[in-house]
């Protein structure tokens, strides 16, 4: 699955070829693509870091903001070793997208270090963080830009970068809303943790009614099982759905009678991996995407379903959890087959969502509990869905377009209000 050798699509043609397909569907003007297709502002930065073993490694780290007309950059922070520039301008575009699809107050931004963070200790992970926090500090702040964990980042990290703008910027003093996705007790919210699994499952219920599919019994397949895929099969588990199959970057694991997932969870926590989990089969990824199942969800990285395999792809939903998961022709192939798709920037929006709850408590100083943020979620995941079903079926697009649509009508719509500076 590497974006830039596998296939012959990087992630950033895929958002590049999907903005043309819904700018072409909006009849957007070329002055307006001129604003809005490009990133406002792109930084790269050295971060050297002294490893434990006293010599100094450097990485390349990214921030990307892709556009700010709605509101502050948001979005998360990815530590891969595959991340590249490229990568982090796409994912930066379905941000801009993705929190206009749900109507938040934000623009889109996305960074990220090319690294690989399991070969490093807790120290080196933690001096990496804050020298990346202190290259991307003239960008970031809670009413300019703000990330939240992604890939191979987790709230630890937040609370590092959250510590870092508050030494160097306020001399100690905490601003907890310069990231969110951080630990409670640094002023994260309540929800925070399952969110985008949380979400991922409202717009499955959402389509299941629209399609008069049950999602009990349904048989599911999840691909990585990280933040997104974990917590949305356990949700689905909950719902009494099948999870037959998921697998991680190291392996796979399949039982056609369902995983028992609370103890898989614990399995993965123990070992690091889904592998070797007592009661189930080995799988392989390309076997795993061709299982006959229900629902399918990518929930792992860019391109894992592209114009070799999609083919072969045998479910009635695809839920995209992961960002960016199909390439076009994988999209075409699935919408000939009749696959059902829940578009990334509609499928994984729950994750942004309780991140801007979590921003709005930091900026109110105050503190939601959990039913509360659950009760807003959902609303805002139904509506949005509602919205881009609608027009699915009104304008007779795919799934795809009418939520690119949504997205970009509505960043349009704000540019064209705001007109154009100087
Ligand atoms: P994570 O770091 O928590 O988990 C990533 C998972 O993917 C791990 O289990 C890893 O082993 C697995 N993986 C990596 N390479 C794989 C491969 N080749 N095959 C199978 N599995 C593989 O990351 P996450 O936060 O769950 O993010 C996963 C996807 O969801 C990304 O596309 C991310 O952008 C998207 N997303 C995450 C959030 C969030 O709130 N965390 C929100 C929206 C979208």
């Amino acid at each position: 699955m590497n974006t830039q050798v596998a296939t012959k699509h990087t992630a950033y043609d895929v958002a590049l070829e999907n903005f043309e397909m819904a700018a072409d569907a909006l009849e957007l003007s070329e002055d307006m693509r001129a604003m809005i297709k490009y990133p406002e502002r792109i930084l790269i930065v050295n971060v050297p870091v002294r490893m434990d073993t006293g010599e100094i490694k450097r990485f390349e780290g990214y921030r990307v903001q892709h556009n700010t007309a709605r509101g502050p950059a948001k979005g998360g922070i990815r530590y891969h070793p595959e991340v590249t520039l490229d990568e982090v301008k796409a994912l930066a575009m379905w941000m801009a997208w993705k929190c206009a699809v749900v109507n938040i107050p934000y623009g889109g931004g996305k960074g990220g270090v090319t690294c690989n963070p399991k070969e490093f200790s807790a120290g080196e992970l933690e001096r990496l963080t804050r020298r990346y926090a202190v290259g991307i500090l003239p960008l970031i702040g809670p009413t300019q830009d703000i990330p939240a964990p992604d890939v191979y980042t987790n709230p630890q990290v937040m609370a590092w970068i959250m510590d870092t703008y508050s030494m160097v910027k306020k001399e100690g003093y905490p601003v907890p809303g310069v990231v969110t996705g951080k630990p409670l007790s640094v002023g994260g919210s309540h929800g925070r943790h399952e969110a985008t699994g949380r979400g991922v499952v409202h717009t499955l219920e959402a389509s299941c009614e629209h399609l008069r599919l049950r999602l009990k019994g349904a048989k599911v397949v999840v691909q990585g099982f990280g933040n997104a895929g974990s917590i949305s099969a356990l949700l689905l588990d909950s719902h009494q759905s099948l999870v037959i199959a998921v697998n991680d970057s190291r392996g796979g694991v399949y039982n056609k009678d369902g995983l028992d997932i609370p103890k898989l969870m614990m399995h993965k926590e123990r070992t690091g991996s889904v592998v070797g989990f007592p009661g189930s089969e080995a799988i392989s990824s390309d076997d795993l995407l061709a299982l006959e199942c229900d629902v399918l969800i990518p929930a792992a990285l860019e391109n894992a379903v592209t114009g070799e395999n999609a083919r072969g792809v045998k479910t009635k939903v695809v839920a995209e959890a992961a960002n960016g998961p199909l390439t076009p022709e994988a999209d075409a192939i699935l919408e000939d087959k009749g696959v059902f798709l829940i578009p990334d920037i509609l499928c994984n929006a729950g994750g942004v969502t309780v991140s801007y709850f979590e921003w709005v408590q930091n900026e109110q100083h105050m503190s939601w509990d959990v039913y509360e943020v659950q009760n807003r979620l959902e609303r805002v995941m139904k509506v949005a869905f509602t919205e881009v079903v609608n027009l699915h079926v009104d304008r007779k697009v795919s799934m795809r377009l009418a939520a690119n649509m949504l997205g970009m009508g509505r960043v349009a719509e704000t540019t064209a209000v705001r007109g154009l500076y100087p």
